[in-house]
């Protein structure tokens, strides 16, 4: 591209068709688009119209040629000791056996297919079958437990559920098919059949004509040829579900083109990675940052990809740069939680592995405080990028493009807008632009850049009134974040403006934590706040109302009934979710219409001021919260 990074930036707004014609050429057309961009009906964006494409042949069979013999997906589980590599011609066997497979299950083009998998190379293969044949994957985090299970299958009424028998988390292996099975039971709706991946590592009981075990199968499809169905770039490839303000989490929808063609380009221009490199993610599948970041864009850009199962300290906290060293990764991927418990470790392990071959660590997700920031670019002596986006998005909104211009990173700020995206400040009540150093909302004016969501799975209403309508007056993508920009352009993020919360970087609703609390026997009522916490950003504080206040007079019944109410929490929604404590009160401050002041209850937690209180109903509520803090 060349060129300054704000001139790209320029170029990609005032003439969008011809930049992203451009970046097109990045990935193969089976048939070439008609049309680069049609929005006859916004704020619903239609990308490289009529075009043929599919994400598995660009992620794998077009690599077959230049790079069938190299790796590209590393395997390493430090939890059941395996290490292994696929080549891209191993890989390209293994998925068009498991899309061979899924075919013999029935599965075709449109169908839907959840994926509730630990980090095992399947996994992967699954995704890229599914891609391959055109069914819709829908990959479920595999820290969730049955009710967020349940609430999934029901919105994405998958034919098919590809899952195994267990997680293992620093050394504790977490049964996955009681809780799928539970899942199932809870759902209305019913896959007809279930692929298992059998790992050992737990008993399984298998239902008769429902489940199937995948290493049967794969023995009778080793030989398979399953050929790439062609699809319109705007078929849908893939939903993933994330939180927002309400309790029902929704299906963010992505394509097939614009996704492929955002991701190839952000490898080039933001990435750098090339092909024959390696890349590696410590994400999880389950994330936004897996399916871009672990899955789909190295791919695309022809390199080896490292799907690690296992925590950044086990066995010791020099394993990432272990890693590192061994594969001669060149370009890193990580989140600012799992530095944040490096930091807390023996900072030799930095440097006892050669991680020359590193050219920069890219960190997402959570807001990157600058002692992190600053620990670990002196540790490695490598660039640190922090990049800001959204499961919304599925690529980078702000940050640095040193593939376009060097730009200089300032610490704190995730960076500047990314190519694509006309990124503006608004003021929250008025919509109107604030200025330089003037806190606003982050908006996005429409229509979205390629890759982004298409809407929202089976709701196009809420697609809209969601993300268009909540500020007034003009029709423009909110992020639902704060943010403020300097002199130079430079952004900085301020925490969002909705009740999501970021727990180690990841997203939670508090309503659904909030929802899940309130289903325990004892509680009548109960809010959930986000409160700040050193090593994972945030952590949920729940404060309960119960029916019977009188029954926890007793300090160890209050305890025991905190624990219960954890653990209905750590069965419904996993314990991702598990509020860090249960606080009792018998009244929670409210608004004379209702509304409960969170961001009150937050503020004394935090040992900030409650903030304006003239609309509180009962002053005495507040007092209690300080109670229970005291
Ligand atoms: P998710 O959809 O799970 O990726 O979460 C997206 C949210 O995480 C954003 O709306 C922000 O609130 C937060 N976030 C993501 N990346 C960053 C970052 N680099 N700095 C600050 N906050 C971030």
């Amino acid at each position: 591209m060349g060129g300054s990074l704000k001139a790209a930036h320029a170029r990609s707004i005032e003439d969008r068709e011809g930049f992203w014609a451009e970046q097109a050429q990045l990935i193969d057309w089976h048939e070439p688009f008609e049309k680069v961009l049609d929005y006859s009906r916004p704020p619903f964006a239609r990308w490289f119209v009529g075009g043929q494409t599919n994400l598995c042949h660009n992620a794998v069979d077009r690599h077959l040629d230049s790079l069938g013999d190299e790796p590209a997906l590393i395997y390493v589980s430090t939890e059941t000791d395996q290490e292994r590599v696929y080549t891209f011609r191993e890989l390209h066997a293994e998925v068009v056996r498991m899309a061979a497979i899924m075919q013999s299950l029935g599965v075709g083009r449109g169908d839907r297919v959840l994926i509730y998998m630990p980090m095992v190379a399947e996994a992967i293969f699954a995704m890229l079958a599914c891609a391959r044949i055109g069914a819709i994957h829908s990959v479920v985090f595999g820290g969730f437990a049955s009710g967020s299970l349940a609430s999934r299958i029901e919105d994405a009424s998958p034919s098919l559920i590809v899952s195994a028998d267990a997680g293992s988390r620093a050394g504790k292996v977490i049964a996955y098919k009681p809780l799928l099975d539970e899942a199932i039971r809870l759902s209305s709706h019913k896959p007809a059949n279930v692929l298992m991946v059998d790992r050992d590592l737990a008993p399984m009981t298998m239902v008769e004509g429902r489940d199937h075990d995948y290493s049967t199968l794969r023995e009778r499809h080793l030989d398979a040829k399953v050929p790439v169905t062609w699809l319109e770039s705007n078929e849908v490839s893939y939903t993933l579900y994330t939180s927002g303000t309400t309790g029902r989490p929704k299906g963010v929808q992505r394509d097939v083109g614009g996704y492929a063609v955002a991701l190839a380009a952000s490898m080039k221009h933001i990435y750098c990675g090339n092909a024959g490199e390696t890349y590696f993610s410590s994400s999880d599948i389950g994330w936004v940052v897996g399916h871009s970041y672990i899955v789909y864009g190295p791919l695309i850009a022809g390199m080896a990809t490292i799907v690690y199962e296992g925590t950044p300290v086990r066995p010791d906290a020099g394993i990432l740069w272990q890693l590192v060293e061994k594969y001669r990764v060149t370009v890193m991927f990580s989140a600012p939680t799992a530095i944040r418990v490096l930091k807390k470790q023996d900072p030799s392990h930095l440097t006892r592995y050669d991680t020359s071959s590193l050219r920069a660590l890219f960190l997402a997700g959570e807001p990157l405080d600058e002692p992190t920031a600053r620990w670990i670019s002196e540790g490695l002596g490598r660039p640190i990028i922090d990049n800001y986006w959204q499961t919304e998005t599925g690529w980078p909104i702000l940050t640095v493009a040193h593939g376009i211009e060097q730009t200089p990173t300032r610490l704190g700020s995730p960076g500047m807008p990314m190519y694509g995206y006309d990124v503006r400040l608004l003021h929250e009540q008025t919509g109107r632009e604030v200025g330089a150093n003037e806190k606003g909302v982050i908006a996005i004016v429409p229509p979205l850049p390629p890759g982004c969501m298409q809407t929202v799975w089976g709701d196009d209403d809420r697609f809209v009134s969601t993300y268009f309508e909540s500020i007034p007056g003009r029709q423009v993508y909110s992020t639902f974040d704060w943010g403020i920009r300097d002199d130079d352009g430079y952004y900085f993020i301020l925490g969002r403006t909705d009740d999501v919360i970021n727990v180690a970087g990841h997203r939670l609703g508090t309503r659904e934590i909030e929802e899940s609390i309130s289903s325990h026997p004892a509680v009548a009522e109960v809010a959930v706040v986000g409160v700040a916490d050193q090593l994972k950003g945030q952590v949920a504080v729940g404060f309960a109302v119960l029916k019977d206040p009188g029954s926890i007079e007793q300090a160890d019944a209050r305890l025991a009934l905190e624990g219960e109410i954890m653990r209905t929490v750590d069965r419904q929604l996993g314990a991702v979710a598990r509020p860090a404590r249960v606080h009792f009160v018998t009244l929670l401050p409210k608004t004379r219409s209702g509304k409960v002041l969170r961001r009150s209850i937050q503020a004394l937690c935090e040992g900030r001021d409650p903030g304006d209180l003239t609309t509180i109903e009962d002053p005495g509520a507040l007092d209690q919260v300080r109670q229970a803090l005291a």
